[in-house]
């Protein structure tokens, strides 16, 4: 794969800057690999491209779009052992994780939006009028580092199934998915300029999209900070807006819950990744009086989570993604111990010397006016509250900028009523499964928008009715 190239208007074509960005393995911190350095000329050529390409690409019928994403998916599904490789080496993802969740997951996604297009509301019938549902038009989609492929799917598979077309910028940290998914459209012979590929840095290529007049809308995945910015600056230019951003997400358990149970679905929610999931459980909320037991729990499950070198088969946490990252997750191991709370696991790790480990970190006696359980930390670091009241425990959950995700065990019917006061856009109740076709999104700061099932196609469409009663 070359990865010296940007994708435009259906070829390989090198960036109009000449620069590059190193990519590194966070691993071992070898800069193994350079993507484009993309600049506005990149982005204008391929806006261009995919405004010409669009008339064509949203008459198509919706059974033909279908079928080209059928053979991308086929030819997806033939690079695992490359999307594989990469994944562990631009993010540091330990390879079993990496192979089934970051890259076996996504033809999951995948065929669940073909699946679903084929009863998708795009012409609905009112009493007095026709409800027609166009596509949105040219759309730039800006993604994160933490999963590469895996948020690229969510906007980019919709969005060209619902008829538009897209400029896909991933993060500069792990940019390298994006290359063989490009690979996947090229080959499934999608028409020139329906699939586009930028890469570079946000401050460049992110505004000259949010600036083109020929983008329409930006579907944007990233930190809530970065995601305010970009949404102020497309709505100058009155873009259609889809945020997915940040979480500081709870785990309440209530009294008579599978305590083991909850314990081992948090532990596995804030450390996998290295606790770089947007939708991570990074606040587990308990009872005063049973604390002591959650505790032994989290101290008895934790030496399953071996930390090591991400391509070791046994190995559950890889290092964090950069240094920047591990930074970062310092301070905030930093500020908890200054804050007053308890270390019960993990702590500071020592300076890297090959690859920016962060060792399970567990935090107790921790209360909800500490900036540990305020802020989102983005590593694997899991903050333990107390609780005397359901109704304090309710509060607590809510008491948070974001509302991503929660979880919350318990005996059914509580835990249904616990779940429902929790302002966020997926509850998890008990060791309830993950649904591939709901809708995934976040109230408060965590995001405007949904992405995933219908609501996630929806999305991508503008409704337009015509009054043609007595036509
Ligand atoms: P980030 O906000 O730094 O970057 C996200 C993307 O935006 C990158 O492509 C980046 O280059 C670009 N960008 C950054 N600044 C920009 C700017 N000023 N203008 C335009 N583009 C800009 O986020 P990150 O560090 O890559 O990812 C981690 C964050 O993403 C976390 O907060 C996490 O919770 C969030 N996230 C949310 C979801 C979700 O679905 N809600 C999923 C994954 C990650």
């Amino acid at each position: 794969m070359n990865f010296k190239m940007l994708y435009i208007d259906g070829a390989w074509t090198p960036s109009a800057s000449g620069a590059y960005i190193d990519v590194e393995n966070p691993a071992n911190q070898e800069r193994f690999a350079c993507v484009p350095a993309g600049n506005d000329a990149d982005v204008d050529k391929a806006a261009k491209a995919a405004a010409a390409a669009l008339p064509a690409w949203a008459a198509t019928p919706l059974s033909e779009r279908m079928e080209y994403m059928k053979k991308m998916l086929t030819y997806f599904k033939e690079m695992e052992p490359q999307l594989t490789d990469c994944i562990v080496k631009e993010l540091g993802a330990p390879v079993s994780f990496a192979a089934a969740s970051h890259v076996r997951y996504q033809y999951v996604r995948t065929q669940s939006y073909i699946d679903l297009a084929a009863g998708l509301p795009l012409v609905e019938t009112l009493p007095q009028s026709t409800v027609y549902r166009e596509p949105v038009g040219v759309v730039g989609c800006i993604t994160p580092w933490n999963y590469p492929l895996g948020q690229i799917i969510q906007k980019v598979v919709p969005a060209i199934l619902v008829g538009n077309t897209v400029v896909l910028k991933p993060s500069q940290h792990t940019p390298l998915a994006a290359y063989y998914l490009t690979e996947a459209f090229h080959k499934a012979g999608f028409p020139k300029g329906v699939f586009n590929l930028v890469t570079g840095r946000g401050s460049q290529i992110g505004n000259a999209m949010c600036d083109h007049p020929l983008i329409d809308m930006i579907s944007f995945t990233g930190s809530t900070e970065a995601g305010v910015g970009v949404a102020r600056r497309a709505l100058a230019t009155m873009k259609r807006i889809s945020m997915e951003l940040g979480g500081k997400s709870p785990c309440v358990i209530l009294k008579g819950a599978d305590y083991e149970g909850a314990a081992r679905m948090c532990l596995d929610s804030i450390f996998l990744n290295s606790g770089q999931t947007c939708t991570a459980l990074s606040r587990l909320v308990v009872p005063k009086d049973d604390k002591e037991t959650v505790e032994r729990l989290l101290l008895q499950l934790l030496p399953e989570y071996v930390v090591g070198d991400p391509t070791d088969p046994a190995v559950k946490v890889g290092p964090v993604a950069s240094e920047h990252q591990f930074q970062t997750v310092c301070s905030y191991i930093q500020k908890g111990i200054d804050e007053g709370a308890a270390l019960l696991a993990g702590g500071l790790p020592p300076a890297p010397e090959k690859g920016y480990y962060v060792y399970p970190t567990i935090f107790t006696d921790v209360t909800n006016d500490m900036i540990i359980a305020r802020e989102e930390i983005f590593g694997p670091v899991l903050c333990v509250l107390t609780y005397d009241t359901e109704e304090e425990a309710a509060t607590i959950a809510n008491d948070t900028p974001y509302g991503l995700n929660a979880a919350v065990w318990g005996p059914k019917e509580q835990a249904v009523a616990t779940a429902r006061r929790i302002r966020s856009g997926n509850v998890y109740i008990n060791d309830g499964p993950r649904d591939v076709t709901a809708p995934f999104g976040g109230f408060k700061h965590s995001g405007i928008g949904r992405e995933g099932g219908m609501d996630g196609m929806l999305e991508f469409t503008e409704p337009q009715a015509l009054f043609d009663c007595g036509l």
